[in-house]
């Protein structure tokens, strides 16, 4: 099948149509305002109880998807659809309530948790809306903290007196603990070192399981991703490049931006690592069809407007001649250009 969008799955909790978001910087010194276009046209969905991976480079719009996924930014274009709701332009306390199913996990915990607030004030916030009593809301924030392994000891201390991955332990209970149906981390273990990072990516693993919860998990790192994810979206200059099961997306590897982000994975066995060639999109762009030929075969696919194609099962690919034809004449940028 090809198409411009992946087709909606039944058993969607979120669905993401045609995301657009631009945002408009001002730039030299007249202040002419420049088009920054972050996310071009995503479309996705999170099926009920899986992890969806988004691995991309830098600066690909990640975090700009997310944030509108969770309606922190209103999209520029195109609709968020959460348990059949649509949040697009809901505001206000409509939204509040619309969205309390829906929780994120960011990269620096310290911004979203309150300095002065002890940790068990922290956790028990987002029960305050409830209506349950102070008992239950106690007893559930000791069940979450004792989950993320957090023992009373750490209940009076302040956000600062902890360390990144009890502050990043934090703000996973403080996530959980109203039992939401989406959790959206953006690259919630890139600042901690490697240990406290694999702690808390079994964490998560361990709650995705144990909750029965979605989960959009956003890394720079493949690997990571691998790890965590049942599917993987690619993204690169604001476009899902490929999307596929995460075991497909490495053992059938077709759009040559994830061929490059896979090869630029280093390998622990030190003879393979010294053999290991990473790609450029330029080398790549040598080795495929001319631009304006769909190298799976469709007519109506054009470089303007690359079409999707399902090559496998659940396995999509962006047409990418056009675009790897670009990255030859244009030197590969971390940050995406206007379309
Ligand atoms: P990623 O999370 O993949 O690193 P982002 O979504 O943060 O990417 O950014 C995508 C692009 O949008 C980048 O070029 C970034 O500079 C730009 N961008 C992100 N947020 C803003 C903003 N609030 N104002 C202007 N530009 C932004
Ligand atoms: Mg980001």
């Amino acid at each position: 099948m090809s198409t411009l969008a992946p087709p909606p799955s039944r058993d969607a909790v979120l669905e993401i149509r045609d995301l657009v978001k631009t945002f408009r910087r001002s730039s030299g010194l007249f202040g002419k305002k420049k088009a920054i276009h972050a996310v071009r046209g995503v479309s996705l969905d999170v099926r009920r109880g899986e992890t969806l991976g988004i691995v991309g480079e830098s600066g690909s719009g990640k975090s700009t998807m997310a944030r509108m996924a969770t309606r922190l930014h209103k999209p520029t274009e195109g609709s968020i659809f959460f348990n059949g709701r649509d949040l697009t332009s809901l505001r206000g306390s409509t939204l509040i309530e619309a969205r309390r199913g829906m929780q994120m996990v960011f990269q620096d915990p310290l911004g979203c948790l309150d300095p002065r607030k002890p940790v068990i004030s922290l956790v028990e916030e987002p029960l305050l809306v409830t209506g349950a009593s102070k008992a239950e809301r106690r007893r559930r924030v000791a069940e979450v903290l004792g989950a993320v392994g957090l023992d009373p000891a750490f209940y009076q201390r302040r956000a600062h007196e902890l360390s990144g991955g009890q502050r990043q332990r934090v703000a996973i209970a403080r996530a959980i603990a109203l039992v939401p149906d989406l959790v959206v981390c953006d690259e919630p273990t890139s600042a901690l070192d490697v240990t406290s990072q694999a702690h808390v990516l079994n964490l998560l693993l361990d709650m995705q399981s144990q909750n029965d919860l979605s989960m959009i998990f956003i890394s720079h790192n493949l690997d990571v991703v691998r790890h965590m994810a049942d599917r993987v979206a690619v993204m690169y200059r604001g476009q899902i490049v490929e999307l596929a099961p995460a075991d497909d997306l490495y053992e059938r590897t077709t759009h040559p931006y994830t061929r490059c982000l896979i090869s630029a994975i280093p390998i622990a066995d030190p003879e393979a690592e010294r053999a290991r060639v990473p790609l450029s999109m330029k080398e790549l762009a040598a080795e495929h069809p001319p631009l304006g030929s769909c190298p799976f075969d469709d007519r109506d696919c054009t470089p303007e407007e690359p079409y999707l194609h399902e090559v496998w099962p659940d396995h999509w690919v962006r047409c990418f001649p056009g675009l790897a034809h670009a990255a030859q004449q244009r030197p590969h940028r971390a940050t995406p250009v206007s379309g």
